[in-house]
């Protein structure tokens, strides 16, 4: 059941949604990729799921992506004596290398490059942002601090601090055990956590090479000032906006979110908006106004993917979740000032080279020839695609491509709709007829229109697309 719409979902997995039977139905809901969140879970359950995932797939005839999320530097506090203690307002706490369990008065925190980097006056939000914590006095073993917001606080809960740059990167050794099983296994896409800057990408490159795409997640202030060099050594970007929120001050999220996203637009690369969504159906099977309204906007600004978190890992209504996010992106892209609006908010001044201008003007054929109704992309990268995708023509985008993995990392580009067709790479001849036939198999044009096509020649060459051919079928 191929997706009618522009914008697709993202789903991540987990106990609620583990079966063969809810990923099926995920998947007849409208799910077009899936997230494997490395913070929790097994390699075995992982495994598990991809063995599923890849097999509906197959018998379903849909291109799926799977994206593994490594976990990154989350930073946590060690444990504590009790299940929980309390931190009222104006008290001292104590964060300190110390083995022992921690109480009222202290914790331990194991990360040493936080005593290093932090500077009396600083704060730390701990636990999502709910408790905060000033700096008054520090060695390089321990903090004494004074809590600025109380609240409860267990063991394990997360450390953020915000505006300040650790020496770490953002790939730890759980995430170099996790990346190497996640690309034995062979995912799509390997999310990187926590990016505070280009260099963390670059290392990420190093060992991932071209065995995934990668998609680096925005929730750092630092990695927001390195916004366009991170794009572009990024294949993808995600707005984490739960980490970004506890990150940056809250109400910053949205301007933030237009910002990545038009800036992902610029440089041809997919974008992500994710977190609390439809939070609210985790427990209840509809959702409030303002999580349509939140999804609806993401749709409008015009992002690639839309993403379900706790929704279907963890919560009581995952298809539920799916179906109603399907139902938003429908309604908004039947909008007759969607389309208008998405391709208003981008200026595609930025034709820099061969591949960038034929993308350019496939989309302006699109928007004067007569009764045209798809872009045919030949694509052994898929960046082709991505360059059309930046334009959000108003047909959809037919990725051909000889390569299972391109056309699974495709399925979370903007109106793509990719197909694999190994042997229509062999010859110049068959160009048309493929394309052609391609269109006709997937219902999206019959006799008396027109479709147009973009490839490079000589054909099968990586990165080079100089070709722009329309047909009029008969
Ligand atoms: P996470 O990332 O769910 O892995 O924390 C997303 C976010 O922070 O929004
Ligand atoms: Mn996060």
């Amino acid at each position: 059941m191929p997706r009618k719409t522009y914008t697709h979902i993202l789903a991540t997995l987990g106990p609620s949604s583990d079966s063969e039977e809810k990923i099926s139905a995920l998947i007849d809901a409208g799910a077009d990729a899936f997230r494997f969140n490395f913070s929790h879970g097994t390699h075995e359950d992982h495994k598990k799921r991809f063995a599923i995932v890849r097999k509906l797939a197959k018998q379903k005839s849909v291109n799926l992506a799977i994206l593994a999320d490594l976990q990154g530097p989350k930073l946590r506090v060690a444990e504590f004596k009790k299940d929980k203690v309390l931190l009222k307002e104006g008290q001292k706490f104590v964060l300190d290398m110390k083995k022992e369990l921690g109480d009222e008065t202290r914790v331990c925190l194991p990360h040493k490059e936080i005593f290093a980097a932090i500077k009396v006056g600083d704060e730390l939000l701990l636990n999502d942002g709910n408790i905060v914590l000033e700096i008054v006095e520090k060695t390089n073993q321990s903090a004494v601090t004074k809590v600025k917001v109380g609240g409860e606080l267990s063991s394990h809960k997360g450390v953020n601090l915000p505006n300040i740059k650790l020496p770490i990167s953002a790939i730890t050794k759980k995430d170099r055990d996790d990346l190497k099983f996640a690309l034995e296994l062979g995912v799509d896409w390997v999310c990187l956590s926590f990016v505070q800057s280009v260099d963390d990408v670059i290392e990420a490159r190093k060992l991932i090479g071209d065995k995934a795409m990668i998609i680096s997640k925005l929730e750092k202030p630092s990695a927001i000032e390195q916004l366009e060099e991170i794009i572009k050594l990024s294949d993808g970007i995600m707005v984490a906006r739960g980490d970004l929120g506890v990150e940056c001050p809250l109400q910053t999220v949205p301007i933030l979110q237009k910002k990545i996203v038009h800036a992902c637009r610029q440089y041809a690369r997919p974008v992500i908006v994710a977190t609390q969504m439809l939070e609210s159906m985790i427990e209840k099977p509809t959702p409030t106004r303002a999580e349509v309204s939140d999804v609806a906007t993401a749709v409008y600004d015009g992002c690639d993917t839309v993403m379900l978190s706790a929704e279907t890992a963890a919560g009581k209504y995952p298809v539920q979740a799916v179906k109603m996010m399907s139902k938003i992106i429908t309604q908004v892209e039947a909008d007759p000032h969607f389309l208008k609006s998405v391709q208003r908010a981008f200026v595609s001044s930025k034709c820099i080279d061969e591949s960038d201008s034929i993308a350019y003007a496939a989309s302006e054929i699109a928007k004067v020839l007569n009764k045209v109704s798809a872009i045919v992309t030949y694509t052994s990268s898929g960046k082709t695609t991505f360059l059309i995708a930046r334009e959000r023509p108003r047909i959809p985008i037919v990725a051909l491509t000889p390569e299972d993995k391109v056309a699974q990392q495709l399925a979370l580009v903007w109106g793509a709709r990719p197909v694999v067709k190994k042997r229509y790479f062999s010859s110049f001849e068959k160009f048309e007829d493929n394309a052609v036939k391609s269109v006709k198999e997937k219902g999206l044009a019959k006799a008396g229109d027109h479709i147009i096509i973009t490839g490079g020649f000589p054909l099968g060459v990586r990165g080079r697309t100089n070709i722009l051919h329309t047909v009029h079928i008969k």
